[in-house]
């Protein structure tokens, strides 16, 4: 078996039991062990190994684990960012743009975009990425979008529900059948999770409850995008539902809240909603910040994601995210360190991910920083110097 010390880190975010939140500790090492950590503790007292990294005295914590990405597709969009940037509103029929592009390209040019997106994460410290289908939105497409992503992710999400395509325009009912019948049985052989997008002018809250329990009975688990351009019953349905995740949460009730508060458990697995706040989206359409804030305060459990897509969130950055989720959204600098690392695995029910304890997968990010609060003290500054996946330096 092969061992790495990351060894003399000045500042050790594990987001394990401690004092605070993060788990901080100072002057630690961490032992890996083939894809695994096997000991964390203090730099003095650290093992052998075959193989040693020394820091440098700089901040390591958790790769990020980004739970909202839709990375299969084709084409981009800027110049309708352009236009909405000179005063258009962001309404989500442009996905339908993306659809066409998406269905005329070949394997080869979906696979060349899912790979360099991927990359593009890996190097800004995403070690785990979920990956939505969307764009495809019929049999074929759905399935082929699925099938490449799974090539790159082990968190797969069927989203056959993204928009209803033109061609069904007048006849959603129909869309919804296909959607539960013949695209759903396609898609679930590479698919972990089934999501719908429940918005005024994508799917209302019958046609998403009856696609999400289809996808149930098909063995998926549920997540889904929700209040993100209105208020409306998505978030209740996700809890009503046992989502994972309920993606967006820009507008809710007090009663959405207290909702999704009444599903938070201290061990944070198995029953727990999280609200996945997705700044990205407020950003590039121009639109009010979700209250991060007043979500915490309730006792929800809150991660955030890019939600990179060429529409309404082209970018692939969890530091971007964490800068704008503590200057926009009112969160601590540690609360979105947290919400990038171990709230992005327990929006997908991962407890060996996000956190640097003995037995979690060994992923780690390596600072040109002394500490967790530069991600967002500088933004926009590449301050990721080295990744480490399944226990290999990237
Ligand atoms: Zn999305």
């Amino acid at each position: 078996m092969s061992s790495l010390l990351v060894d003399n880190i000045g500042e050790l975010v594990t987001n394990g039991v401690g004092a605070d939140p993060l788990g901080i500790r100072r002057k630690a090492a961490v032992l890996v062990e083939e894809d695994r950590v096997a000991w964390v503790g203090p730099a003095a007292y650290a093992p052998a190994a075959d193989h040693r990294i020394d820091v440098g005295g700089a901040a390591v914590l958790p790769g990020f684990v980004d739970s909202h990405a839709h990375l299969v597709f084709a084409g981009d969009r800027a110049a309708e960012f352009a236009a909405r940037m000179a005063g258009e509103p962001y309404t989500g029929g442009g996905i339908r743009t993306t659809v066409g592009a998406t269905r005329a390209a070949t394997d080869g040019e979906l696979r060349a975009t899912v790979r360099r997106l991927r990359g593009e994460a890996l190097r800004q410290g995403t070690t785990t990425m979920e990956i939505k289908s969307g764009y495809g939105l019929n049999v074929a497409d759905e399935a082929r979008s699925l099938r490449i992503a799974a090539e790159t992710s082990s968190e797969t999400t069927f989203l056959g529900a993204h928009v209803v395509p033109a061609e069904y325009a007048d006849r959603p009912d129909d869309y919804v059948g296909l959607v539960c019948g013949p695209m759903l049985a396609a898609a679930a052989p590479h698919a972990k999770w089934i999501d719908v997008f429940c918005e005024r002018g994508a799917f209302d809250v019958d046609h998403a409850r009856a696609i999400l329990a289809c996808g149930q009975a098909a063995g998926l688990g549920v997540r889904l995008h929700a209040n993100q351009l209105g208020p409306g019953p998505g978030a209740r349905l996700g809890v009503e539902l046992g989502a994972a995740s309920v993606d967006h949460c820009t507008h809710l009730s007090d009663a959405d809240v207290d909702a999704l508060a009444g599903t938070a458990h201290t061990d944070g697995f198995g029953t727990t909603t999280v609200a996945t706040l997705l700044p990205g989206a407020e950003f590039s359409t121009r639109s009010p910040y979700p209250d991060a804030r007043r979500l915490l305060d309730a006792g929800v459990t809150v991660a955030l994601a890019t939600d990179c897509n060429p529409g309404s969130s082209y970018t692939s950055s969890m530091p971007f995210c964490i800068a704008l989720a503590v200057r926009e959204m009112r969160m601590t600098p540690a609360e979105a360190v947290w919400a990038a690392t171990a709230g992005g695995a327990r929006a997908l029910r991962r407890d060996d991910l996000g956190v640097l304890t003995p037995g979690a997968r060994a992923d780690l990010v390596v600072l040109d920083a002394p500490s967790y609060l530069h991600l967002a003290y500088r933004p926009g500054v590449p301050l990721i110097r080295q990744v480490i996946r399944n226990g290999v330096p990237q």
